[in-house]
C-alpha cells in the first residue's frame, strides 16, 4: 500500500504512521487534503504495546468502517471483562451500545497495518521508512514543512502548511519545536509480556494484587497476550534476577491460577518489557504544527488506553484542521485537557499501586466514568459537521 513520495508540496506532513498518525492522515485525506504521513518503521511491524481495545476504539473503528478489517484478520470478539481483586472476582459482559457489543485485541501489526491501508486509500501517500528529522521554518519562526530522511534515501525537504508529530512517546517533532510537558504524572508501571497459547481464559481478565496486576489478552492467531505490571521501582529491582523470573513471580503472586495455566501452556516466543514512564501533556499545537497521540498526551499503559486515546483524538484534532484556522487548532489543547484530566489522574492513582483492593474498586469505576464521558464526546462529534476548508491556514511566512 505504501507509495513514494509524488509531490514536494502537501498540505499536512504527519511524522508516525500508527494509530494516531495514520488514523489522522485518513481522515484529512477523505476531506482533500494532500497528506504525507511517514515512518521509519515497517508497514505492520509490531511496536512496544499491548493492545486492548476499550469501547471508545471500537467505536472509531466502527465509525470509520474500519471494523470489518479488524473482524477479517480473526481477532476474538472480547463479551465480558473479568476483573479479579484477590479473591473476588467481578464478572462484567460488554454491553451492546452505540453498535458495539464486543471488543477486540488485535496486534499492532494487524492494527497499524489497517489503518496505514485506510489512509492510502483514502489517497494519503503512506511512506514507510522514512523518518522526519528536522522542520523548516518560515520567517517568524512559523513551520513550514518538513527534512524527511531515510536509512538509503538522501534527506529532501517537502513543505507542507502543518507538520504533525505523532510519532510516540519519545516524539522528535515535539524535541524539535522544544515542547515540554505542561503536566507531568507522579508514578509509572513497568511491564513484562508475552503470548501463551490455549489457556482456557474468556474475555479480558484484569488481576489486581497490592504492587502488581497481572492479566490477559486474547488476540489473533490463537494467541492470549499475558502481561505482568508492577510499579517501576520493583521493576528496577528484580530485573537482576532476570525477565523469566520476575514475570513469572509476579504471576505467581498475584494468581496462582493464571501462573497454573501459563505454566502449562505453549509460549512465549520472547518476554517484552517496559520500564515504564510518566504520564504527560504537552501543547497540542502551535504555528504551523501539532502533535497527537502519545506525542502531545501519554498516560500510564496500565489502564489501557492509548490506542483508544490515539483514534478518539485524532478526530478532534482532523476535525480542528479542517476548520482552516490557526485559532481552531489553539482551542483543541484545552479542550483535550480539560476531555483527559479525569482519565490522567485517574491512572496516575491506579499507577501509584498506594491503594487497597477496595480503594482500587472505586478507582476502577471511576476510570470507567471517564471513559464513558469520553465515548459520549466522540459520539457528539456526529452532531458536527466537518469543515470544509482545503487549505489549512493563510500562510504567515
Ligand atoms: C507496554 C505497553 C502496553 C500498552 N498497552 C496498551 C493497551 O493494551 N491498550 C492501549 O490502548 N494502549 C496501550 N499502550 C499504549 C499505546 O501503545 C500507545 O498509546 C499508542 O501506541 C500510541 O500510538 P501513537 O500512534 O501515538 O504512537 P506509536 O504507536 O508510538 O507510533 C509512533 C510511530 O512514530 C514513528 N516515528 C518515530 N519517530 C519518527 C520520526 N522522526 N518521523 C516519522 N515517524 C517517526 C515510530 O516509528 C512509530 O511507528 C501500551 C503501551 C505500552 C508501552
Amino acid at each position: 500500500m505504501s507509495k513514494r513520495m509524488e509531490t514536494r508540496r502537501y498540505d499536512v506532513v504527519i511524522a508516525g504512521a500508527r494509530c494516531a498518525g495514520a488514523s489522522t492522515a485518513m481522515l484529512l485525506a477523505r476531506h482533500g487534503l494532500r497528506v504525507l504521513v511517514v515512518d521509519p518503521a515497517r508497514r505492520g511491524s509490531d511496536t512496544l504495546s499491548t493492545h486492548a481495545l476499550m469501547r471508545g476504539a471500537v467505536f472509531q473503528l466502527r465509525r470509520w468502517g474500519l471494523l470489518d478489517a479488524v473482524r477479517s484478520s480473526a481477532a476474538p470478539a472480547i463479551r465480558r471483562t473479568t476483573f479479579h481483586y484477590g479473591d473476588e472476582t467481578i464478572e462484567i459482559p460488554i454491553k451492546e451500545r452505540d453498535g458495539v457489543g464486543e471488543l477486540y485485541a488485535p496486534r499492532r501489526t494487524v492494527l497499524d497495518a489497517a489503518l496505514a491501508d485506510a489512509a492510502a486509500e483514502a489517497g494519503a501517500e503512506v511512506v514507510h521508512g522514512l523518518s522526519v528529522i528536522d522542520l523548516l521554518r518560515g520567517r517568524q519562526g512559523r513551520v513550514r514543512g518538513a527534512r524527511l530522511s531515510g536509512p538509503d534515501r538522501r534527506p529532501v525537504e517537502v513543505e507542507a502548511d502543518l507538520v504533525i508529530g505523532a510519532d510516540g512517546i519519545r516524539s522528535r517533532v515535539a524535541r524539535i519545536l522544544g515542547v515540554e510537558p505542561h503536566t507531568i504524572a507522579t508514578h509509572a508501571t513497568a511491564s513484562i509480556y508475552g503470548y501463551w497459547r490455549e489457556i482456557g481464559l474468556e474475555g479480558f481478565h484484569w488481576y489486581y494484587d497490592l504492587g502488581a496486576a497481572v492479566g490477559t489478552i486474547p488476540t489473533n492467531g490463537g494467541e492470549v497476550c499475558v502481561f505482568a505490571s508492577m510499579p517501576q521501582e520493583r521493576f528496577e529491582s528484580g530485573r537482576g534476577r532476570g525477565l523469566e523470573a520476575l514475570y513469572h513471580g509476579l504471576l505467581a503472586d498475584v494468581s496462582a491460577d493464571l501462573a497454573r495455566r501459563v505454566a502449562s501452556s505453549e509460549g512465549p516466543g520472547k518476554l517484552r518489557a517496559f520500564a515504564g514512564a510518566r504520564g504527560f501533556l504537552r501543547r497540542a499545537a502551535g504555528p504551523g504544527w501539532a502533535l497527537v497521540g502519545d506525542a502531545g498526551y501519554f498516560r500510564d499503559p496500565l489502564t489501557a488506553h492509548g490506542i483508544t486515546d490515539a483514534l478518539r483524538e485524532s478526530e478532534f484534532l482532523a476535525r480542528a484542521v479542517l476548520a482552516g484556522s490557526d485559532d481552531a487548532l489553539s482551542a483543541l489543547q484545552a479542550e483535550r485537557d480539560e476531555r483527559v484530566r479525569g482519565l490522567l489522574e485517574v491512572t496516575d492513582r491506579i499507577a501509584s499501586f498506594e491503594w487497597d483492593l477496595e480503594e482500587v474498586k472505586l478507582q476502577h469505576l471511576r476510570l470507567a466514568r471517564e471513559m464513558n464521558a469520553l465515548v459520549d464526546a466522540t459520539r457528539a462529534l456526529d452532531e458536527t459537521a466537518w469543515g470544509a476548508s482545503a487549505r489549512i491556514t493563510a500562510r504567515a511566512s
